[in-house]
């Protein structure tokens, strides 16, 4: 990297400079050549060099067009990458399945696999719209470490919350390690750590209404609002909360409550998913 290049801390640019952990966050993805890999921020291209080593190919974008010059000439030599010069946050999907297409990928068959070092700034975007994308089977990501920790967190405890309950939803989340902030050019101020999420199928499957989202699923929105609903005011009782956000009936939801066996005095962080889903059924 040049010394000149001014590195845009808006951006997330905090860029890993030890090849011994780029090849370990590849080793954890556990790709090979029969993947299709996304890369969301590919920055000067030291992991997508990693990847397209082990992968099928790789689309990588990147939204600074400062970088694109070095990206293009620092991976020169791949003929099976795509670099795109994108705004995760305006993507249009079709694009990205458009570029695998060129390699073969099969919309009815095949999944991408994300593996990134991801601009922190926006982690919570790309995983609600990676982890409510059909085509998207894995991620394994760096994220901060306290990110990391809520999206592992088990019930009762402080860090368990709706982006752990987003997680769990959708797939199986694995702590894998630190990675400490000296490992960063230039030096962030908190340690990161990768973590791995693994879709359960039925998030993946691409066989039926590809017209068909997630999002548009009514039981998913009612999930999702109760869950918001008692996170709202997390120290407050479950029962009070979600009767002030859902406008119900104490009574009726005191009943809800004996029938699922929840103690009255539960707190919005004492529930898994499964105890959610159970209560959003009967709301
Ligand atoms: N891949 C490199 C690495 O592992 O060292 C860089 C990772 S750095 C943490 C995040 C990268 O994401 C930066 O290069 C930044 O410019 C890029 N980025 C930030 N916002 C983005 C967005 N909305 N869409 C695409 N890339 C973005």
């Amino acid at each position: 990297m040049k010394r000149k290049f001014k590195y845009k801390h808006s951006l997330g640019q905090n860029f890993l400079i030890d090849e011994f952990i780029l090849e370990d966050i590849v080793d954890a993805s556990g790709i090979n050549k029969n993947d299709y890999v996304f890369e969301i921020g590919a920055g000067n291209g030291a992991l997508t060099r990693c990847l397209l080593n082990r992968g099928k190919c790789v689309v990588a974008i990147e939204i600074d067009k400062r970088l694109m010059p070095l990206l293009k000439s620092n991976l020169k030599n791949y003929p099976n990458v795509i670099i795109l010069n994108n705004d995760f946050l305006k993507l249009n999907f079709d694009l990205i399945i458009e570029k695998f297409e060129k390699f073969g990928f099969d919309k009815r068959k095949n999944h991408i696999k994300i593996v990134s070092n991801l601009p922190y700034y926006i982690t919570s975007q790309i995983l609600n719209e990676t982890l409510t994308n059909p085509y998207i089977s894995e991620l394994t990501v760096m994220v901060q470490k306290e990110v990391a920790e809520r999206i592992v967190a088990k019930p009762n405890t402080k860090d368990f919350g709706i982006l752990t309950l987003s997680c769990n939803y959708f797939s199986i989340s694995e702590f894998l390690f630190i990675v400490t902030k000296n490992n960063f050019y230039p030096t962030p101020k908190v340690d990161s750590a990768v973590v791995k999420l693994v879709k359960y199928k039925k998030f993946i499957d691409v066989s039926n209404d590809l017209n068909f989202h997630i999002n548009d699923d009514e039981n998913y929105k009612k999930l999702f609002k109760t869950i918001k609903a008692g996170f709202l005011q997390r120290r407050k009782k479950l029962i009070n909360s979600l009767s002030n956000a859902l406008s119900k009936d104490k009574r009726d939801l005191s009943l809800i409550f004996q029938k699922l066996g929840f103690d009255e005095n539960i707190r919005a962080e004492n529930l898994s998913i499964l105890d959610y889903e159970k209560l959003s059924n009967l709301l």
